[in-house]
């Protein structure tokens, strides 16, 4: 599988392997056996943009762009997407220009989501931004923007939601290469390999990733934070497909190979839930480490949950892969206000 990826274009955004740490205060405080431990892959520490997932798809997606001589960077998302941002700052770092177009999709109208968070960095990192509404098609708009550039002589490279294509997803098949080589390193084998899940790119590419190496899909278990349990599954599994195939193998992945929870989606894409605020505010409190609160708050309490269940208890120990979504945290200031148990509440 190394040498396949080795071949195709890649543009430099990550600087080595992130690193993977334990979380032994958190552990203790829910309660988790100490045989196992309870760890996290930082791949919110990278230097580009404020860092996160999207940006292991951008290295694949902007290296196809750069050789296929593009010089504008369309993509999708909701308006507080990290991966809009994300792909903003790469599009900076590869001299190419961004446009970003983003839709209204989570009801919230508060100042902070509407102006603070990503879409400040949207603007500060130099993207063009066309807004739409909810129930917006924003693919078909990105469509509009392409046939416009190219009709004036430019030569835009467009890619939907979340940067999940096959190609964006190689950056998780690479990702799932470096933790087996970490798990070699550190002399464990997680049991689990847990994340969000929202355009199913992160989750797709890893299981692509397992697979390819011979090793076992079936160790990831993703929290849907966007679609219903069972489009997500079907997502996922399509594109896991996709990306294995890029890898030069045909193998259809079964429901045991993909393992979905839609068990902390809550209201929907974007709406916090009672678990996330305590997932955040714990993780924080015990380990000084901040979660977001669309995709790693609501999948940290799945593993939360699942861990003070005994759910996994006989499984070995767990990874967290932080996919960063700082910013979003500003977004919702107003939702953490409001929320239970804190700080503003205390005094
Ligand atoms: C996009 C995103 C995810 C989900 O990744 P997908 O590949 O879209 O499933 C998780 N966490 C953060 C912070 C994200 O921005």
């Amino acid at each position: 599988m190394l040498s396949i990826l080795e071949q195709r274009p890649r543009f430099d955004l990550i600087e080595g392997a992130t690193p993977i740490q334990r979380l032994t205060r958190l552990e203790r405080s829910i309660g988790c056996s100490k045989k196992h431990g309870i760890y996290v892959k930082r791949d919110d520490l990278m230097g580009v943009g404020g860092g996160g997932n999207k940006l292991r798809k951008l290295e694949f997606l902007v290296g196809e762009a750069l050789s296929q001589g593009c010089d504008t960077f369309i993509t999708t998302g909701a308006r507080q997407s990290n991966h809009a941002r994300l792909s903003a700052a790469a599009a900076a770092r590869a001299g190419l220009s961004c446009e970003l177009v983003l839709t209204d999709t989570v009801v919230r109208t508060d100042e902070a989501y509407r102006y603070n968070g990503n879409v400040l960095l949207d603007d500060l990192l130099g993207a063009t931004v066309h807004r739409r509404p909810n129930g917006a098609d924003a693919m078909v708009v990105a469509e509009m923007r392409r046939a416009e550039l190219i009709a004036v002589g430019l030569r835009p490279y467009v890619v939907g939601s979340g940067g999940s294509s096959a190609v964006g997803c190689l950056g998780y098949a690479a990702c799932a290469a470096e933790i087996v080589a970490q798990e070699q390193s550190l002399g464990l084998r997680f049991g689990r390999i847990v994340v969000p899940n929202g355009s199913s790119g992160t989750h797709a590419g890893l299981a692509a990733g397992l697979k390819a190496l011979g090793d076992d899909a079936s160790r990831i278990t993703s929290f849907s934070v966007l679609a219903p349990l069972e489009k997500t599954e079907e997502t996922t599994r399509v594109i896991a497909e996709q990306t294995l195939g890029l890898l030069g193998q045909n193998y259809a992945f079964g429901n045991n190979d993909i393992r979905v929870s839609g068990d902390q989606l809550g209201e929907g894409y974007g709406m916090p839930t009672d678990a996330m605020f305590e997932a955040v505010r714990l993780v924080a409190r015990t380990e000084g480490l901040l979660l977001d609160p669309v995709y790693g708050g609501k999948a940290f309490a799945g593993l939360i949950s699942a861990v003070r269940n005994k759910a996994w208890q006989d499984e070995g120990p767990v990874l967290f892969v932080m996919t960063g979504g700082l910013p979003g945290l500003f977004a919702y200031e107003p939702a953490f206000r409001a929320g239970q148990n804190n700080l503003y509440h205390r005094s």
